[in-house]
């Protein structure tokens, strides 16, 4: 009889595991494909390589100001092969902290055959357990189009035997447009198709505008307000057919239209684990589903499809299940860094979502060319926003974008998660010469809200 049997060796899964068995609890975790998870195995550490791969070009483009004369040749077999490398290093980091703090680790799928029973599918045994953790995460979801098996996914993006000449992207979220960035940087002529009108639907309206061009600049091309139709296949890849009635042949296709839970055929409706129709498993505030025995914690959940998130989810369900200690994370002030090009760090309300929910705000928004771009005559501008509350007043949004956003913006979450103020920001004694300075000397709003409306 185990205490806690865990399904899914991602981040959540393996947080919680680890620390439930520094409480005592004797605890398995069940992994079917490779321990580390979407993040590790194949999202945001191979992805954040491949984003590191794309941004040479930029250097050598600015290298000639600096004095430097650069010649330069990519070779995609070298990039995967490096990063297979990496991953697998990572995959066996991961397994021998599991195997460090005494936790069982079985190689197998596992389904819910209970409230305290898991099948082990491959083993066809069941194993007892006062607890079950679903921390299952989630999978890239393709449209129900004709064709839809040709195009791709983040999944098969990492690990591509050729590296196309031309790629569709299809979606605007974090994964289009963060491989959106890695394709042109790398070469390809990129083609982003999105539904609506603009980039990243939900940040804040100067992150997507600057965005949006700056990815234009790239050279990436937008069909905005459509969709692909049909896709089949061409002499040389795939011909994408789009709402909009046109068609036009690609090296590949890839579907970024987001991600669904991993919820299907596990046995959980049979427990009687209440979800939504689209699989996210319900949870209270301490990641307990409806079963009382049942947990779940990270993308499953479809609280903040986030890494971070899922390990804190993790860890307070050790802390409230195996320490005594009723925890509940605060999922309201998360920040988030989008490894677009240039790259995006945000937290808190946008421009939009504060002016309607708090209606007296003040905004201050700067754009400057950084040091390198002005010796090397580059037009990208960096952009910091802040968004207060009225009257040097509590600060409610931060959004930069630009290189150094993600460090800056966990560095602002700090201060953030504390309440801070406008003033409490101004009494910090700028850096320089840095971008993040900015933050700190801002004097007069650039305009504000009152009652919700921009004066
Ligand atoms: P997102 O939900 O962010 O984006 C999905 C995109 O696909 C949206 O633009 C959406 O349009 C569009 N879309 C959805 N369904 C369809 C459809 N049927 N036809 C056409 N377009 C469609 O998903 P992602 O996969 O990009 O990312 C999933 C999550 O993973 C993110 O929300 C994020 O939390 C996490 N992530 C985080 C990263 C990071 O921290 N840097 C990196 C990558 C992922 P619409 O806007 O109209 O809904």
């Amino acid at each position: 009889m185990y205490d806690l049997v865990v399904i899914g060796g991602g981040s959540g899964g393996v947080r919680a595991a680890r620390m439930a068995a520094s409480y005592g609890a004797r605890v398995a975790v069940v992994e079917e494909y490779r321990y580390g998870g979407t993040c590790v195995i194949r999202g945001c550490v191979p992805k954040k390589h491949f984003v590191h791969a794309s941004r040479f070009p930029e250097l050598f483009e600015v290298a000639p100001a600096y004095g430097w004369t650069v010649s330069s040749k990519f070779d995609w077999d070298t990039l995967r092969d490096n990063k297979d490398k990496e991953i697998a290093r990572l995959e066996s980091v991961y397994r021998n902290l599991l195997n460090n703090s005494g936790v069982e680790v079985l190689d197998d799928r596992a389904e819910v055959a209970g409230p305290n029973a898991v099948r082990l599918i491959k083993q066809g045994r069941d194993i007892e357990t006062r607890f079950i953790l679903v921390a299952t995460g989630g999978t890239p979801f393709r449209p129900d189009i004709p064709g839809a098996l040709l195009g791709i996914t983040s999944n098969e993006a990492f690990d591509l035997k050729v590296l196309p000449a031309s790629i569709l992207i299809e979606g605007a979220g974090y994964v289009a447009v963060e491989f959106a960035g890695i394709f042109a940087g790398l070469g390809v002529r990129t083609t982003l198709v999105y539904r609506r009108d603009n980039v990243l639907r939900g940040f804040d309206p100067d992150l997507r505008k600057d965005l949006h061009e700056a990815m234009a600049r790239r050279g990436i091309i937008f069909r905005f307000e459509t969709t692909i139709d049909r896709l089949d296949r061409a002499e040389r890849g795939v011909r994408a057919t789009f709402h909009s009635g046109d068609a036009e042949n690609f090296g590949a296709v890839m579907f970024a239209t987001g991600r669904k839970p991993n919820t299907r055929n596990m046995g959980l409706e049979a427990a009687g684990v209440d979800m939504e129709a689209d699989g996210v498993v319900k949870v209270d505030a301490f990641s307990r589903t409806s079963v009382p025995s049942i947990y779940a914690v990270g993308d499953v959940t479809g609280r903040a499809e986030l890494t971070p998130v899922a390990i804190r989810e993790g860890a307070a369900f050790a802390e409230t299940v195996f320490n005594a200690n009723p925890t509940a994370v605060d999922h309201s002030l998360v920040p988030t860094a989008v490894f677009s090009e240039p790259e995006i760090g945000t937290v808190g309300m946008g421009e939009e979502e504060a002016a309607a929910k708090i209606g007296d705000i003040d905004v201050w928004v700067t754009r400057f060319r950084p040091l390198t771009n002005t010796l090397g005559d580059k037009p990208d501008r960096i952009m910091l926003k802040l968004i207060t509350e009225k009257d040097a007043g509590k600060v409610v949004g931060v959004h930069i974008l630009g290189q150094g956003a993600a460090e800056m913006i966990q560095l602002v979450a700090i201060p953030m998660a504390m309440g801070a103020t406008k003033a409490d920001f101004d009494r910090a004694i700028a850096v320089h010469p840095t971008a993040a300075e900015e933050l700190v000397t801002f004097k007069v709003p650039s305009y504000v809200y009152r009652g919700g409306v921009k004066q």
